[in-house]
């Protein structure tokens, strides 16, 4: 990408939204009330606004190398207390991706230095779910299984967390579990059941 032509694009779109609502930047700059926090993936490919049809100011956004949600990430927990405490969000998404480059080289028997503490979690997710991995016959089955496993498990970590948990007693709060599919451009939703997920870790995590 041209730097110069991202500055022009950047003055076509001030003009666009000008064109149609003189106030727009006014009422931006006023604050932001998003209902979404969305935890996704870098990935270039998988822009989370333009996906969702979100507009400036209705999602709360963060992006990681396969959309991690780490206890030691303090990005990351600042990010989830922020959104549940003070924005009060009532979704928290997480989407991952089939073709997830971070979810590959986790897979791979490799030293990627500097990565390899962040892709052990995802290692970790593999372990914890060998049995079922195991049975598929596939590489790219597992591969596709793991994205879904690792979705999964960070949104296991989100509501492992004290905000999350004092906000699931107090108030709505959903968190959903998404993989987007390149290959068509949707989003898919895992439809995992928190309920039963809750009960299997709160013995273990609660928290409040
Ligand atoms: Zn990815």
């Amino acid at each position: 990408m041209n730097i110069d032509q991202i500055f022009k694009n950047n003055e076509a779109w001030v003009n666009e939204k000008l064109g149609t609502d003189p106030d727009y930047f006014k009422n931006l700059s006023e604050g932001q009330n998003p209902d979404v926090l969305y935890i996704g993936c870098s990935d270039s490919r998988v822009t989370a606004e333009e996906i969702m049809g979100a507009k400036p100011g209705e999602a709360f956004v963060m992006r990681n190398i396969a959309n991690m949600v780490s206890n030691l990430d303090l990005s990351a927990m600042s990010v989830v207390n922020y959104a549940v405490s003070h924005l009060k969000v009532s979704h928290i998404i997480v989407c991952g991706h089939y073709g997830c480059g971070g979810v590959k080289a986790a897979m791979q028997s490799q030293d990627l230095g500097i990565l390899n503490p962040w892709l052990r979690n995802i290692r970790d997710v593999y372990r914890l779910h060998n049995q079922e991995l195991n049975q598929l016959k596939t590489e790219e089955e597992k591969y596709r299984r793991l994205v879904e496993l690792n979705v999964q498990e960070q949104c296991v970590n989100v509501i492992k967390t004290a905000d999350v948990q004092i906000a699931y007693r107090n108030r709505n709060l959903t968190v959903h579990g998404w993989v987007m599919d390149m290959e068509t451009g949707k989003l898919i939703d895992l439809k995992i059941d928190f309920d039963k997920v809750l009960k299997g870790i709160m013995e273990i995590y609660h928290l409040d």
